[in-house]
C-alpha cells in the first residue's frame, strides 16, 4: 500500500480514491487553458497531489508526481 511517513511519525496512505487527506492543485496558468472545458480526467491529470497529515498539519505536495519525493511544508 503506497504510503509515506510525516516527519511526527503519522502514516499518510496515498492508495485511496478519493482520499480523504488528499487536496488537489492546479497552476493558474495550467488551469486557463481549460477554460471552457469539462474533462475531469484531463483536468485531474494536470493537478498535483497535496496530502495533509491529520496529526500535525503538514503538508506533503508531489510537485514533480509520484515518482519523486513529496515536499513537505510545516504549518507555523
Ligand atoms: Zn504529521
Amino acid at each position: 500500500m503506497p504510503a509515506i511517513w510525516c516527519a511526527c511519525g503519522e502514516k499518510l496512505d496515498y492508495s485511496l480514491i478519493p482520499n480523504p487527506i488528499e487536496w488537489l492543485a492546479i497552476g493558474d496558468v495550467a488551469y486557463d487553458a481549460y477554460a471552457g472545458q469539462v474533462d475531469a480526467e484531463a483536468l485531474h491529470r494536470e493537478m498535483k497531489s497535496i496530502f495533509e497529515c491529520p496529526a500535525c498539519g503538514r503538508l506533503a505536495a508531489f510537485w514533480e508526481g509520484f515518482g519523486k519525493p513529496p515536499k513537505f511544508y510545516a504549518p507555523e
